[in-house]
């Protein structure tokens, strides 16, 4: 599965840690307990992304160098398909706050040129939006489909906003109707464990 980075966030989220005793709650700012491991974490931080789109790594490794072109936001392969990083945002019920994944989604040749030529073009926001396929494996939304997204353009120096076109996959559903505060916190610990440290 692709390989997830944590990237902090600001947040204000308090949970509480039970002391020794037992009987006194004290909250600890930045902390939640893991619904994967038990422990208690630092975080949550509520946006992860990805190294690579999740192809990359089928790739035997020492062909990757001379068949990739990976940067922060872009990826080529072969100089045949092509990849670029957006934001796909999930609201959680009752906060302001949202939980960020950064997938990889694929886009034609000919809309990963029209990217490169608006990166740096003030008002590119007017864009219309460009077709993509989902290319990250998103922790704790499990799927063999091949998942639609649309593509849209924003402002200088923010990452486009992926839409996932409206389905029965169940983050499809998540984008429009939010995830409760316990499911972020799960998705928060599942994401985390499946992360490592960012590349050096
Ligand atoms: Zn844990």
């Amino acid at each position: 599965m692709g390989v997830l980075l944590g990237q902090s966030s600001r947040s204000t989220i308090r949970s509480v840690e039970p002391t020794r005793k037992g009987t006194w709650l004290e909250p600890i700012k930045n902390k939640y307990r893991c619904a994967t491991c038990g422990k208690w974490h630092e975080g949550p931080a509520l946006a992860y992304g990805f190294e690579a789109p999740a192809v990359y790594y089928q790739i035997p490794a020492e062909q990757r160098q001379d068949r990739c072109e990976l940067s922060s936001d872009t990826c080529a392969i072969d100089m045949k398909h092509f990849f670029i990083v957006g934001n796909l945002e999930i609201p959680i019920i009752g906060r302001r706050q949202k939980f960020v994944w950064s997938p990889w989604v694929s886009l034609s040749e000919k809309n990963f040129k029209r990217v490169g030529e608006l990166w740096e073009q003030p008002g590119r926001e007017t864009e219309p939006p460009y077709f993509g396929w989902l290319s990250s494996i998103i922790p704790g939304y499990p799927t063999s489909e091949p998942i639609a997204t649309r593509v849209h353009t924003r402002m200088l120096g923010i990452r486009p906003r992926i839409e996932l076109e409206p389905t029965e996959f169940q983050l499809s559903k998540d984008q429009v109707n939010g995830i409760t505060w316990e499911r972020a916190l799960e998705l928060d610990a599942m994401a985390m464990h499946a992360s490592k440290p960012a590349r050096k």
